[in-house]
């Protein structure tokens, strides 16, 4: 089986899971009880927390905030800051592009009182700064970027947009990293929130952090026995909290070697794909060699994703969480495309274990679907 959807999700780590297994038979007290065991399991989530800071290059001004994954994460840090801060200011600003955790979020909190900008990305796949200038207001209380995109792996200029908000102190930037992390060399330290997701570092489904500024204050969603500092009720998942830094440790130790191998990978796919007259690719100036997303010209993607996967290769059409609304990729619409063309993108995504052996047998395969199938407009 040849596995190309690992934005989805990945195949979590012999070590996370030998990790996870341990803490879960070992060590399954609650970490809130006042018995030696139950402190022993607090002590060590206290010393993780510091691993994950360490990991991303982040001091001590942050905190984290461990959770259920970048879903919680992105509702938490948005709805828990906009509802906290709203006195302050009440508009918030995002992109066209963002996951649908940070787009749903968005319109939840226009019918409950924000003023909602969604910024436009130019062909480069960056925002216009220009434009970002004349939005952002002393009313902005928060800005929400992915510095990598999840459908088309394009790597949005948080550089510049940090510079502008460091002239409005009131307005904090959260930065969702899921498909960063691991993915893209990136300074965590530029943003004042940001999400990481377990599952889509060879982690566990079901476990993530909202890491933040610890003078931030949030509102939390969930009420309970005041876990997390209060922020996040409900009882700690200690053997879900190690799993998720042992998958981030690894990442990150290996990161250049692997971003290395990724972008050999990717190479020798753009080589072979770059002229082929059914497909489109859609490659930007600064992108993760992790995500190859292109268009096709005649099939449907949906017929070639199929095709695929009955030959053991598993790829997605724009992201898992949209492919079974066989809606057009809102990502690829706002980048200019029309309809027809926002449904027909494959997108594959790689991960540290994917090799050139099998980037060779998916173009053979490939290749030969689409000889095989009939094209859409035929
Ligand atoms: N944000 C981004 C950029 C994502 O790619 C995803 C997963 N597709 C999410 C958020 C949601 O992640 P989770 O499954 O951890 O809730």
């Amino acid at each position: 089986m040849i596995y190309f959807d690992n934005a989805s999700s990945t195949k979590p780590s012999k070590e996370v899971l030998e990790a996870y297994i341990n803490a879960a038979s070992n060590n399954f007290e609650n970490p809130n009880s006042i018995h030696k065991l139950g402190m022993k399991n607090f002590n060590e989530i206290n010393r993780i927390r510091l691993r994950i800071l360490k990991a991303l290059n982040l001091d001590s001004e942050y905190e984290v905030i461990f959770n259920s994954g970048a879903t919680e994460s992105n509702n938490l840090g948005i709805i828990g800051y906009f509802n906290k801060n709203k006195n302050r200011g009440n508009h918030i600003i995002t992109t066209k592009v963002e996951h649908d955790s940070v787009l749903e979020v968005f319109k939840y909190l226009e019918n409950h009182g924000a003023k909602v900008t969604y910024l436009d990305i130019n062909k480069d796949g960056e925002i216009d700064i220009d434009e970002f200038k004349k939005v952002i207001s002393k009313d902005t209380i928060l800005v929400s970027i992915m510095p990598v995109n999840n459908e088309l792996g394009f790597a949005l200029n948080i550089k510049d947009i940090k510079e502008i908000t460091k002239n409005y102190p009131k307005c904090v930037l959260h930065l969702d990293c899921a498909q960063t992390v691991g993915k893209y060399p990136f300074d965590y330290s530029l943003g004042d929130m940001l999400t990481i997701s377990g599952h889509k570092i060879n982690g566990l489904k079901g476990s993530g952090a909202l890491i933040k500024k610890k003078k931030i204050n949030l509102e939390p969603l969930l009420y309970g026995g005041g876990q997390e500092n209060n922020l996040r009720s409900g009882t700690l998942d200690y053997p879900g909290i190690v799993a998720l830094c042992v998958a981030l440790e690894n990442t990150m130790k290996d990161f250049n070697q692997n971003y290395k191998n990724i972008q050999d990978l990717q190479g020798f796919l753009i080589e072979k794909l770059k002229n082929n007259p059914e497909i489109s690719l859609n490659i930007f100036k600064n992108k993760t060699p992790f995500i190859l997303n292109f268009n096709l010209k005649t099939k449907k993607a949906s017929v070639v994703v199929e095709a695929l996967s009955n030959e053991d290769i598993m790829v997605s059409s724009v992201s898992a969480c949209n492919s079974k609304k066989e809606s057009p990729s809102h990502v690829l619409l706002a980048l200019g495309k029309n309809e027809e063309e926002a449904k027909n993108a494959i997108r594959l995504s790689f991960n540290k274990t994917n090799t050139l052996d099998e980037a060779k047998i998916f173009i053979e395969k490939f290749n030969k679907i689409i000889d095989s199938i009939i094209g859409r407009k035929l």
